[in-house]
């Protein structure tokens, strides 16, 4: 193995490593920031015995399994979002050093911590229907980022991108306040579509979008399927949406060459 091969796979165990503990951080501010608790104090306990956990219940993934997803003195239930979390984080910080590394050490790093906000807001949007400020700022220096570190997109595509986001959401907005008298979406969405086409440039910014809609058809046909269409619940975009940046950022490159691919075979 030559020395260029050991160092990256070293790369690839550290930011997993790395991504797993920020995974865990990132349950703690999930948890803690809608409920306008602090994320220092107090450390991390049980909420239903209020155990203070110690730092072998605190290992990302291998407490969980290791206590079978339960707390150490109350046996009560943990949530299996806490490692789906840290899992998932773990696997997008190995993703983004994998795709991107070799070509740009700046994006690389700017995709994980994308990521990690992208998972806060997925999950704080799908819990309480808002998407902070914070988050939105982090992806939208992830796009100033990408400006200069995108390969695949050049620098005015990703101006494009957040001028067509914002635009496109700003008319929803309005839309849905106009035709159904009611907020559709709330202004956060607007200000984290603008946010993701900085990031991602306008054509993986519609690819994002086209994502968004299909998982949400198939979520919601899925629900609807599962608890009769009279019980209308509300279902928040942005997580859709999300998932859809997500996708884009790490493979959109990829997809749109396979579609580009795809179509010219048509042609000839
Ligand atoms: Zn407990």
């Amino acid at each position: 193995m030559d020395s260029h091969t050991f160092t990256l796979i070293c790369v690839y165990i550290l930011s997993g490593l790395l991504g797993l503990c920020v995974g865990s951080f990132l349950n703690v501010v999930i948890y803690r920031l809608p409920n306008n608790m602090s994320l220092a104090n107090p450390g991390s306990h049980c909420t239903s015995c209020q155990y203070s956990l110690r730092w072998y219940d605190n290992i990302p993934v291998v407490s969980y399994l290791l206590l079978g997803g339960k707390c150490r003195k109350c046996k009560s239930r943990i949530s299996p979002r806490y490692m789906l979390v840290e899992l998932l984080n773990g696997v997008l910080w190995v993703l983004s050093v994998a795709l991107f590394w070799e070509s740009s050490v700046v994006y690389a790093c700017a995709a994980a911590i994308v990521s990690s906000a992208l998972i806060c807001i997925f999950f704080i949007d799908l819990e309480h229907m808002l998407i902070y400020n914070r988050f939105t700022l982090i992806v939208a220096a992830g796009g100033i980022a990408a400006m200069f570190t995108d390969s695949g997109t050049a620098w005015y595509d990703h101006l494009i991108g957040a001028a067509a986001g914002g635009l496109i959401f700003l008319a929803l907005y309005y839309g849905a306040i106009t035709v159904l008298k009611k907020e559709g979406l709330g202004f956060g969405d607007v200000k984290y579509a603008a946010a993701a086409g900085l990031l991602l440039g306008w054509q993986k910014f519609i690819l994002a979008m086209l994502l968004a809609s299909v998982v949400a058809a198939i979520v919601m046909s899925a629900l609807n399927r599962i608890q009769k269409a009279d019980k209308q619940t509300e279902h928040p975009f942005g997580p859709y949406l999300t998932a859809g940046t997500l996708i884009a950022m790490l493979a959109g490159d990829a997809i749109i060459a396979w579609y580009a691919g795809f179509l010219m075979n048509l042609i000839m």
